[in-house]
């Protein structure tokens, strides 16, 4: 028996796993069975994987490990929305949810516990840093719900005749990056587990309908184009740089006219031909005729669509939701300029799944909520007025 600690085997994509496998003398399509045990089936004992042979059973047994971060909580909505909350060690907590729709299921995953980036309209943001989740945890977070998913999908089928939820929206057809942290920078984590949603052997996904949510880490805009092109959703939220500035910080280091031509370049290897541009309606702050002028501008240098995000307001960020009329009308502005202009649907309000929400009761280590509310706040603030 090894006296190193086991090697979870969430944390491999293929090339990793073939490599474990032919260093005990395995051929790679039996790295591709243990994948899909792993993946599609959500084994989790290697005693079930019945197909392989028993001496590669017991090398995995003494060496290996299957296991997704402990879940400390877990909440079901009125609207079907689930949300488990699962500790990552030393107090730190992270999110996922699932959202059922009628022709998907859509899972939004972490990718931090907390973020650096710190945007005064987000609570992780608020939590400060505390620290990059693995390809493990990444992963883990889809292995587990898929497995809880599927759970819940056999046993509709077997007794609930009467289930109304039509069977799309019972599986993860969808996962995206708009969970707790940054994906961007917890770069080679994240890249392993996109890798491994877009695998057969693992996932399956399609590339379109995996998607990366950045607040514009330009470099790794251009790696994850070159490394592993899936969807990618933009965190605009500000037309102009000095705005831009304030409610995104990573701003400063890369202004828009640099996120703009990044957007262009990963248009280049996009599966999709369109960014999704995120932007979050902030009540006086960036929801002006004004402001949808100035988007409109940079809409016409990017081939995009616009995510209308309602802010989800929480006691601290001293930021209100902009009014259901000034929402609409701001999307008619955008769509009268031949924008293809959605609005977010808010989820799971009732358990607090909704985005910017999330993780929103751990304690904040880093003792930023002390510091952030009075600068962020009072910046944008002084803009409005
Ligand atoms: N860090 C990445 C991904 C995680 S945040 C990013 O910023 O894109 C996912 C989305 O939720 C982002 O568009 C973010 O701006 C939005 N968001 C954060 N806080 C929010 C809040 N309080 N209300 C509504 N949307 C929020
Ligand atoms: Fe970080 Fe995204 Fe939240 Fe900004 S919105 S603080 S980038 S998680």
């Amino acid at each position: 028996m090894s006296s190193t600690e086991p090697i979870n085997l969430l944390g491999l994509d293929t090339a990793a796993l073939t490599d474990l496998v032919g260093r005990w003398g395995g051929k790679p399509f039996r790295a591709k069975q243990l994948q899909r045990w792993v993946h599609q089936r959500g084994a989790d004992s290697f005693d079930d994987m019945t197909d392989l042979a028993r001496e590669f059973r017991q090398q995995l047994t003494a060496h290996c490990s299957i296991h997704a971060p402990d879940v400390s909580s877990e909440h079901r909505s009125a609207d079907g929305t689930r949300k488990w909350l699962f500790d990552v060690g030393k107090n730190n907590a992270i999110e996922t949810v699932f959202i059922p729709e009628d022709d998907r299921g859509t899972l939004c995953i972490s990718s931090q516990a907390g973020c650096t980036v710190a945007c005064p309209f987000c609570s992780t943001g608020y939590q400060g840093f505390n620290r990059n989740l693995t390809t493990a945890e990444i992963i883990g977070q889809l292995w587990y719900a898929k497995r809880a998913v599927q759970a819940d999908l056999s046993s509709a089928r077997v007794g609930d005749q009467a289930e109304a939820v039509p069977e799309p929206a019972r599986v993860i057809s969808n996962v995206v990056m708009m969970g707790m942290g940054e994906p961007l920078l917890n770069y080679d984590q994240v890249l392993g587990a996109l890798r491994l949603m877009i695998d057969d052997n693992a996932y399956g996904l399609s590339r379109r309908r995996v998607t990366v949510s950045t607040s514009g880490v330009v470099p790794m805009m251009d790696r994850l184009g070159r490394d592993c092109p899936v969807a990618l959703a933009v965190s605009l939220h500000a037309p102009n740089d000095a705005l831009r500035d304030k409610l995104v910080p990573l701003n400063r280091k890369h202004p828009l006219a640099e996120l703009l031509a990044a957007c262009n370049r990963y248009l280049e290897h996009a599966p999709r031909d369109f960014i999704t541009f995120e932007y979050i309606m902030l009540d006086g702050v960036n929801d002006t005729d004004q402001h949808a002028r100035e988007l409109i501008d940079i809409a016409k240098q990017v081939r995009c669509k616009f995510n209308l995000i309602p802010f989800n307001p929480f006691p601290q960020s001293g930021l209100k939701r902009s009014p259901a009329a000034r929402i609409r009308l701001f999307a008619q502005r955008l769509m009268d300029a031949g924008l293809v202009t959605t609005v977010r649907k808010t989820r799971g309000d009732d358990i607090a799944a909704a985005c910017g929400q999330l993780a929103g009761d751990v304690k904040d280590r880093t003792r930023i909520n002390e510091r952030l509310p009075d600068r962020a706040v009072i910046a944008i603030k002084q803009e409005r007025g």
